[in-house]
């Protein structure tokens, strides 16, 4: 059994009389350590994989196992223990508290975790040492996603669910987050997964799986990643 499986998952959304099949039996895997890009355009149905796996949404059918245990079949409690401890979670708009520093919006994230790591170490981790006491407003758009994923990243999850981490950055700040994002694989042996609809991000991943329509088009193993430098 793989780290993360996806069996013949299907997500139907009830629209008043109207069902939208956003997932028509989805299938795939994923292995611990994994640096794992989901691409498609718009409407594809990647937003619904991710929120599937975070436990922020439920299937409608299949099967969805994360290190073990059968997500699909948890119930409300054990899900908001599993969002809570297991996943960390990085969107586009980064979702910082305005009126909290840096450091201080790391600190919240960790207060409610099981084992936290060491805010101060994981804001140095990301870069942001000289940074840390100030506020969203004072750090540009790559130095707030950065404390995104420092927030997410002290919790010590299990799994790094990206939701477009790069969508509201320039090219290259947008490279300095992908390639944090891909150290933090690469030397903590986190498992990242990264939804996007943008396919220049492919060739970075170990795993790239495209979605069309609610359906995996394709599934591509890189032996050899392009490491972001
Ligand atoms: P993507 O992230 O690839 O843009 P989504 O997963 O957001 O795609 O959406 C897949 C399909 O499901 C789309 O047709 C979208 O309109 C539909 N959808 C997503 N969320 C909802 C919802 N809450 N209610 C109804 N339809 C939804
Ligand atoms: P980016 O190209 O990454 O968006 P910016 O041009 O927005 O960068 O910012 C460049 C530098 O100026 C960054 O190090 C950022 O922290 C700093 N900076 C931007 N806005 C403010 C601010 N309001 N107060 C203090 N520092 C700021």
């Amino acid at each position: 059994m793989s780290y993360i499986e996806f069996k013949g998952v299907k997500k139907i959304y009830h629209v008043g009389e109207v069902d939208i099949e956003a997932l028509a039996g989805v299938d795939f895997s994923i292995d611990k350590g994994e640096f794992v890009i989901v691409a498609g355009a718009s409407g594809a149905g990647k937003s619904t994989i991710l929120n599937i796996l975070g436990g922020m949404d439920t299937c409608s059918t299949g099967e969805i196992i994360v290190d073990g245990a059968r997500v699909d079949q948890m119930n409300e409690k054990q899900l908001t223990d599993y969002r809570r401890y297991d996943i960390g979670f990085v969107f586009q708009f980064y979702n910082l508290v305005q009126n909290l520093t840096a450091l201080e919006n790391v600190e919240l994230a960790t207060q409610i975790c099981k084992n936290p790591l060491d805010v101060n170490l994981t804001v140095e981790q990301v870069g942001l040492q000289d940074r840390k006491n100030n506020f969203p407003s004072q750090l540009s758009g790559g130095e707030q996603q950065r404390v995104a994923i420092a927030r997410a990243l002290a919790k010590n999850p299990k799994l790094l669910l990206c939701d477009e981490p790069t969508g509201a950055l320039d090219y290259n700040t947008g490279k300095q987050v992908l390639k944090l994002l891909q150290d933090t694989c690469r030397t903590q042996g986190m498992t990242v997964v990264i939804i996007t609809h943008n396919l220049a991000l492919c060739p970075m991943g170990d795993k790239v799986i495209k979605v069309k329509n609610g359906k995996i088009s394709s599934i591509t193993v890189n032996e050899n990643p392009v490491n972001v430098e």
